[in-house]
């Protein structure tokens, strides 16, 4: 999730800005900002091409989103990384080509974060001719903005052929406003997942999940309450090899793989999303899992393995660029 966390809900609902995100966050970015070629990155994970997509990046003023931290803690971290408050936060979406599927792992904001924030997904997916109606089934890992954001476009469903699967607390909490009254979590993280999820529940497109399930042949998927209360990782197998995509258990690489403890103001579960989150380090680092996370550097694919004092380390997936044998 990216977003403001105070934005008034008359601005959401009126006018392209929907949902301004980065612009209100901070006023600049410290290094040059350079649009890319839309397009994708690919691994072979067992017999399966998997491919993540880029839909932009946005910038993100960590002295204002992160918690149980300082300020000087972050800045601290950052310098070690040779970086500066704000940063600069990929948006990854993935996509797997499974026999009889066309599979997407979120979707991108779509129009919510405004013109040149964003909303580059369906232009990457053209570069290698993967068209929106060719899609037949979306993993979303949890109901947030920038990853559920390019579901629709001007309140119609973008992916006109395909089903989502969403973990069933997201819908059971986020289309209940009683909710949004008991936990104070803000006003437009509601109007987001109704505004995006809404027209395939409609068509009877969505379909919510529990615990652990095989949702696709050799994709499972498991729902991890912290982040959000139906935030999922969904894990696909091919031939003994494995790739997770965790969704938003990680958002600042230099600062919560050191201290996976500290949060971020969009975690619904704040304790709950750093628990999830040791755990699976734990767990990837152990198991030398590959994983793709939406948000870091694109294209958000690589591995976890044990650092200092308790931190982990990330290292991204080795880059290939040549025929295969
Ligand atoms: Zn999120």
């Amino acid at each position: 999730m990216f977003t403001v966390k105070k934005l008034a809900v008359s601005t959401l609902l009126t006018g392209s800005l929907l949902f301004y995100p980065a612009l209100h966050a901070v006023a600049e970015t410290p290094q040059h900002v350079v649009k890319q070629q839309a397009g994708g990155y690919t691994v072979q994970v067992g017999d399966i091409m998997v491919t993540s997509f880029t839909d932009g990046s946005v910038a993100q003023d960590l002295h204002k989103l992160l918690r149980r931290t300082t300020a000087q803690n972050t800045d601290a971290l950052l310098a070690k990384n040779l970086q500066t408050n704000p940063v600069e936060a990929s948006i990854n979406a993935f996509y797997i080509a499974l026999p009889g599927h066309k599979i997407l792992v979120d979707t991108g904001s779509g129009q919510l974060f405004g013109p040149g924030n964003g909303g580059r997904l369906i232009d990457s997916l053209a570069t290698q001719g993967i068209h929106p109606q060719d899609i037949t089934d979306i993993l979303l890992t949890h109901a947030h903005s920038d990853h559920a954001g390019g579901l629709v476009k001007d309140g119609q469903r973008v992916f006109t052929n395909a089903r989502v699967f969403v973990g069933k607390p997201d819908i059971d909490f986020f289309f209940n406003e009683e909710n949004q009254k008991k936990t104070g979590y803000d006003q437009n993280y509601f109007d987001v997942a109704h505004k995006t999820l809404k027209p395939y529940l409609d068509a009877g497109k969505v379909m919510p999940f529990s615990g652990t399930s095989e949702l696709l042949p050799g994709i499972t998927g498991t729902v991890h309450p912290g982040h959000t209360p139906g935030s999922a990782f969904y894990t696909l197998e091919s031939k003994g090899e494995k790739i997770t995509f965790v969704g938003d258990i990680i958002h600042v690489a230099a600062v919560q793989f050191p201290q996976p403890n500290v949060t971020i103001t969009y975690d619904e579960d704040q304790d709950g999303a750093a628990s999830v989150r040791n755990q699976a380090f734990a767990d990837f680092a152990k198991n030398r899992d590959l994983i793709a996370a939406p948000h870091l550097a694109f294209p958000g694919i690589g591995y976890v393995t044990r650092g200092e004092r308790g931190g982990y380390l990330w290292v991204p997936v080795t880059y290939t660029n040549r025929d295969a044998k």
